[in-house]
C-alpha cells in the first residue's frame, strides 16, 4: 500500500460524477488537496459534509487527476482488496472456459474496478499492462493478489508508452519484463473458441492479441460458409481463421505488417486439423488497406464478406474529423469489392467515435460509390470487456449489408 495519503476535497459537480460510480476525475475537479503528492499515493475524497466519499489512486502526471479505487466505507487498499477485484472478475467471466477459450481479459480497468489496470491471460501465462504509473507502489501488492487468486505460471508487464519512462526512471521496470516465471522461448498458443492461436505477450501489439473482438469473430464465422472473404487489418488473422472454419471458400488476409501476416500463416497452420480450415484458400496481402482496397475494386475482385478492423484513428479528439473521413473513404472502397448483397462488418476502436457518427460515415462512403448499405446489427466487446462507463465503451461493430 501507498505510504502516504492526499486528503481531497472536490467540486460539486465532481461529487455528483463519483456518486453515480464514474471512475475518473480531471485536475479541474478537486476543489483542494492536502499536499502536491505523488503517482500512487492514496487519494482521500471527502465530500461537502466531511463524509468519506472514495478513496482513489493520486496521479500528479497525468490529466485525470485521481482514478476511483472505492467508495464508501473506509477500507485498506491492500493485496485482500486487489484479490477481491480479481475473484469478481473472474466470476463474470467463467462461462468462458467452457466454450474453449483460454485466452481473454480477466481485468478490464475501469470497469473491473482496477483503474488504468488490464490483466489479460493467455493459457497459464498473464500479462499485465498499466496505463498509469499511480500503480507501481501498489504493484508488490497486486502481484500477491495475481498469486492468490490466479497462480500464473508466468506473469509479464506491459507498460503503455505514456507511462514507459516514468516507470524505468522511478522502479527499473521496463515494458515486456518477466515479472514471475521463466522467459517466454517462443509464441504462446491459447485458444478461442476451440481455435488455436499464437501470441507474443512481449513483443505483440497490445498484449499480444485483440481479445475484445472474439464475439464478432464468432458471428464472423457464422456469417462466412461458402463465401469469398476479405479481412481488412487483419492483423494475425483472428477474423480470417473464424470465416476458414466457418467454411469459407477463399479468405484474404490484409494488413501492412509483414511480422503479422506470418503470423496469420502460422496461425492457419497451427488450425490445419480443421477440415474447413485445411479446405479454405488464404492468401496474404501485404500492403496499405486503402490502397489495396482501390487496386480490388479496379481488377474486379469481390467478395461477399468484407470485415474491416482498422487501429483506432482517432486517438486525440482533434483527429475525429479525419478519422470520420477515413471510415467513410474504407467503406466506399469496401463497396466497390462488394458482391451483390454482399455483407460488410466495419469495426471502429476509436472511443471518441460513436456508433451513430460511425454508421453515418459508412452511409456516407457507400453514397459515394453509389451503392447502399443496409444495417441489421451492431455489436461491442465481448463479455471479458464489460463495460460500467461511457468512455469505456470504445468498441464498435455495424454489420452492414450491400443492395445491387
Ligand atoms: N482485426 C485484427 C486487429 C486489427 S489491429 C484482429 O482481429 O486481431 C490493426 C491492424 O491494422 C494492425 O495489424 C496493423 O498492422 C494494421 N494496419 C495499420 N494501418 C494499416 C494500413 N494503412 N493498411 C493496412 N494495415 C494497417
Amino acid at each position: 500500500m501507498a505510504a502516504t495519503t492526499v486528503t481531497v476535497r472536490l467540486t460539486n459537480s465532481a461529487e455528483r460524477l463519483v456518486r453515480m460510480e464514474h471512475p475518473w476525475l480531471y485536475a479541474e475537479s478537486i476543489r483542494s488537496a492536502s499536499r502536491a503528492g505523488e503517482a500512487g499515493d492514496l487519494a482521500v475524497i471527502f465530500d461537502h459534509k466531511k463524509k468519506l466519499l472514495a478513496l482513489g489512486l493520486w496521479d500528479p502526471d497525468s490529466p485525470i487527476r485521481i482514478r476511483v479505487l472505492h467508495r464508501g466505507k473506509p477500507r485498506s487498499i491492500d493485496r485482500t482488496f486487489f484479490a477481491e477485484r480479481l475473484r469478481e472478475a473472474l466470476d463474470i467471466r467463467a462461462p468462458l472456459g467452457a466454450e474453449g477459450t483460454s485466452g481473454f481479459r480477466v481485468v478490464n480497468g475501469e470497469s473491473d474496478g482496477l483503474p488504468g489496470l488490464v490483466l489479460d491471460r493467455y493459457e497459464t501465462t498473464l500479462v499485465l499492462k498499466l496505463y498509469t504509473s499511480a500503480w507501481l507502489p501498489h504493484l508488490a501488492e497486486v502481484r500477491a493478489a495475481i498469486d492468490t487468486v490466479l497462480a500464473p505460471e508466468r506473469l509479464v508487464l506491459r507498460l503503455a508508452r505514456a507511462i514507459a519512462g516514468a516507470c524505468e526512471e522511478r522502479a527499473g521496470l521496463r515494458d515486456g519484463a518477466i515479472l514471475a516465471g521463466s522467459a517466454l522461448d517462443g509464441p504462446i498458443v491459447f485458444r478461442e473458441n476451440g481455435l488455436r492461436f499464437r501470441c507474443d505477450p512481449v513483443h505483440g501489439q497490445k498484449t499480444g492479441f485483440f481479445l475484445d473482438q472474439r464475439e464478432n469473430r464468432a458471428r464472423v464465422g457464422e456469417l462466412a460458409r461458402g463465401k469469398r472473404v476479405l479481412n481488412a487489418f487483419s492483423y494475425t488473422g483472428g477474423f480470417s481463421l473464424y470465416a476458414a472454419r466457418g467454411g469459407a471458400a477463399s479468405v484474404v488476409s490484409l494488413d501492412s505488417s509483414r511480422a503479422a501476416l506470418d503470423e496469420a500463416r502460422e496461425n492457419f497452420a497451427l488450425n490445419a486439423e480443421l477440415p474447413d480450415v485445411a479446405r479454405a484458400s488464404h492468401e496474404c496481402v501485404c500492403e496499405d488497406a486503402f490502397g489495396a482496397l482501390a487496386r480490388f475494386g479496379h481488377e474486379r475482385r469481390r467478395f461477399e464478406l468484407v470485415v474491416i478492423d482498422p487501429p483506432a484513428f482517432a486517438k486525440a479528439k482533434s483527429e475525429v474529423g479525419s478519422a470520420l473521413s477515413a471510415y467513410a473513404k474504407l467503406a466506399e472502397l469496401a463497396c466497390g469489392v462488394l458482391a451483390a448483397d454482399g455483407e460488410l462488418v466495419m469495426a471502429s476502436c476509436s472511443a471518441r467515435i460513436d456508433a451513430e457518427a460511425l454508421a453515418r460515415a459508412i452511409r456516407s462512403g457507400a453514397a459515394r460509390a453509389g451503392r447502399t448499405l443496409s444495417e441489421w446489427l451492431r455489436t461491442a466487446h465481448g463479455l471479458d470487456h464489460p463495460v460500467r462507463f461511457p468512455e469505456g465503451a470504445y468498441l464498435k461493430c455495424l454489420w452492414l449489408r450491400a443492395g445491387g
